[in-house]
C-alpha cells in the first residue's frame, strides 16, 4: 500500500532581547559562568513577582505578522504546572489559550518529488513563554548526580506551532529552513541551532494514500541541526510504515532521536503524557495588545527574504538561482550589499553584482563551507575581498591568482595587497618576461610546434599551458597565449 507522510512542527525560538522574559536579569546566559544570571524571580523564589519583557513581546508579534498571522486584541499568560528539577517554580509561565498571534503560514517551495507543488504551510499558533534551566547530569559518577545552571531560566522563548500540513521531511526541512531565515531577517533571534537558540520537536503520522483522516502521530525530540531533523524524520516514517506493514498499530509516544545510531526510541508514552493544570497567571495582567501599536510593528517589518530576493534580481538584474542563494540568510544578504557598496565603479553594477555574486557563492563559500561557517564569521571581510578585486580589475592579478590569493587571505586575515606583495604574486604583464618562457616552451615541445603548424592550432592551447607553468601562473593569460602564437607563427619560415 502507498502511505502518505503527515508532519507537523514545534518551533522553540529564543528570543535575542537584553533582559529575560520576567525579570531584569542579562539574558547573555551562554557566554556566562554558571548561575551568575540569576535573581528571586527567575530563581522562582517564593513572593518574587514577573514582569512582563515589552520587547519580547514585541519580537513575538513582529514574527506573527510576518507569518501573516491575526493578533488578537487580548492575550493573557497561563501557568503550566510539570515538576522538573529545571523548572524553579514547578510551572511555566506559558501561554495557553490565548496565544498572541494566531493562523498564519509560510510558504515553501514543495517537495519536487510530491505533486503539491509550492504553496502556504499554515501556522496555528505562537506564542510566548520562558525557557527553563540547563542541567547537565553524570549518572556514570559512583554516587550519580545532575547539576543545575540556571542562568537561562526566564530566557524568554517563542514556540511557533505549525499545522500538520508538511508531506515529507524535505519539506518538513524547508519549512524549517525558511523560519530559520525569517527569524534572523526580523533580527529577533541569533537562531543558533547549536546553541540551542532555534530548537524544532517534529509529530509525524502516516496515513494511506488518499485518506483524509489523520493517522496516530508520534513526537520527536533531541535534534540539533536541519540535517538530524531530516534524519529523524526520514528514520520515523519508515519506522511507522514497518509497524503498519507488519500488522502492528502505531502508539502515540515522545521518541528521542540518537544521533550516534540514527534512530528514534520511545522516551514516554501517552499514559505518562503530563496533565499540566494549565490556569491563568495570576501574577501577571492580561495583556491588551492596541491595533495601533500592532499597525505601527507591521509598517516597521525588515525586508524579509522574498522581497530582498526580489530587489536583487530587479536591482542588480542578479539571475533567479544567484539572488535565491544570495538571500538564503540575512548575513549572506548583508556581505553582499556591503560588497558591493565598495566595489570598483568603472563597470556598471550588474556587471560588479555578478563578479561578486560569483566570488561569494564560488571559492568563497567553499572555503566558508569546509569550516561550517557563515558569512557572518567570515574572515575575508566584504572590504578585504572588496580590495581583491579591485586587483582584478587593474590588471594586478589574473583570476586564477586571486583565488590563490583569497585562500590565503582567508587562513590568515592578510589584505590581498599583502600577500601579492610579500609573495610576489602579481601578474606578469611584461612582454620580455614571458617571451622568454615562450622560447623555452617552444624550443621543448618540438612535437607540438609541428602540429601546429601542419594545422592543429589547439597546440597554442597546450604550449600557453606550459607558459603559465613555466611563469607559475603569473602570465597575464591573453598576453601569453598572443606571445605564443606569435612565436609559432615566426616557425614558419
Ligand atoms: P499537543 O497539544 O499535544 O502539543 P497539538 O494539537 O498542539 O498537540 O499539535 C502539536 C503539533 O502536532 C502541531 O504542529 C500539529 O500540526 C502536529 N500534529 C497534530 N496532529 C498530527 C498528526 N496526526 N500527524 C502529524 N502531526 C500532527
Ligand atoms: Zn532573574
Ligand atoms: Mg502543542
Amino acid at each position: 500500500m502507498e502511505y502518505e507522510t503527515v508532519i507537523g512542527l514545534e518551533v522553540h525560538v529564543q528570543l535575542d532581547t537584553r533582559s529575560k522574559m520576567f525579570c531584569g536579569c542579562p539574558a547573555d546566559y551562554q557566554a556566562a559562568e554558571p548561575n551568575t544570571r540569576t535573581c528571586p524571580v527567575c530563581l522562582g523564589l517564593p513572593g518574587a513577582l514577573p514582569v512582563i519583557n515589552r520587547r519580547a513581546v514585541e519580537y513575538t508579534v513582529m514574527t506573527g505578522l510576518a507569518l501573516h498571522c491575526r493578533i488578537p486584541q487580548f492575550t493573557k499568560f497561563d501557568r503550566k504546572n510539570y515538576p522538573y528539577p529545571d523548572l524553579m517554580k514547578g510551572y511555566q509561565i506559558s501561554q495557553y489559550d490565548l496565544p498572541l498571534a494566531l493562523d498564519g503560514h509560510l510558504e515553501i517551495d514543495g517537495d519536487p518529488n510530491l505533486e503539491h507543488g509550492r504553496r502556504p504551510i499554515g501556522v496555528e499558533r505562537v506564542h510566548l513563554e520562558e525557557d527553563v534551566a540547563k542541567m547537565q547530569h553524570f549518572p556514570e559518577d559512583a554516587e550519580g548526580y545532575s547539576l543545575v545552571d540556571v542562568n537561562r531560566s526566564g530566557v524568554p522563548l517563542m514556540e511557533i506551532v505549525s499545522k500538520p500540513d508538511l508531506r515529507s521531511p524535505e519539506e518538513a526541512h524547508q519549512y524549517l529552513t525558511s523560519l530559520h531565515s525569517m527569524v534572523q531577517y526580523l533580527g529577533v533571534s541569533t537562531a543558533n541551532m547549536q546553541d540551542g537558540n532555534f530548537r524544532c520537536d517534529a509529530n509525524v503520522s502516516i496515513r494511506p494514500a488518499g485518506s483524509d483522516t489523520f493517522g496516530t502521530r508520534t513526537e520527536v525530540k533531541n535534534m540539533n541541526s536541519f540535517r538530524s531533523v531530516y534524519h529523524a524524520l526520514e528514520y520515523e516514517v519508515e519506522r511507522q510504515r514497518h509497524v503498519v506493514e507488519d500488522g502492528g498499530t502505531v502508539v502515540q509516544e515522545t521518541r528521542g532521536w540518537v544521533e550516534e545510531r540514527g534512530v528514534t526510541v520511545s522516551q514516554r508514552s501517552k499514559e505518562y503524557a503530563h496533565d499540566y493544570r494549565y490556569f491563568p497567571e495570576p501574577d501577571l495582567p492580561p495583556l491588551n495588545i492596541g491595533s495601533e501599536w500592532v499597525d505601527r510593528l507591521q509598517s516597521a517589518l525588515p525586508e524579509l527574504a522574498p522581497q530582498r530576493k526580489a530587489r536583487f534580481q530587479d536591482e542588480y538584474e542578479l539571475s533567479d538561482y544567484d539572488a535565491d542563494q544570495l538571500t538564503g540568510s540575512r548575513a549572506t544578504a548583508d556581505y553582499f550589499e556591503e560588497t558591493v557598496a565598495l566595489s570598483n565603479t568603472k563597470v556598471s553594477r550588474p556587471a560588479a553584482a555578478k563578479e561578486i555574486a560569483n566570488w561569494m557563492l564560488g571559492d568563497l563559500s567553499y572555503l566558508l563551507n569546509q569550516d561550517h561557517r557563515d558569512f557572518a564569521a567570515a574572515s575575508v571581510t566584504p572590504g578585504r575581498l572588496s580590495e581583491l578585486l579591485g586587483l582584478i580589475a587593474d590588471g594586478t592579478l589574473s583570476t586564477s591568482l586571486a583565488k590563490t590569493v583569497l585562500e590565503q587571505m582567508y587562513a590568515t586575515r592578510a589584505p590581498a595587497a599583502d600577500i601579492v606583495r610579500e609573495q610576489g604574486l602579481a601578474q606578469i604583464s611584461d612582454t620580455g618576461a614571458i617571451e622568454a618562457a615562450v622560447a623555452e616552451a617552444i624550443a621543448a615541445n618540438p612535437k607540438a610546434v609541428a602540429d601546429y603548424l601542419s594545422g592543429k592550432e589547439t597546440a597554442a592551447r597546450f604550449l600557453m599551458g606550459q607558459v603559465m607553468r613555466l611563469t607559475k601562473g603569473q602570465a597575464q593569460p591573453e598576453l601569453a597565449l598572443r606571445l605564443v602564437q606569435a612565436g609559432l607563427e615566426a616557425q614558419r619560415q
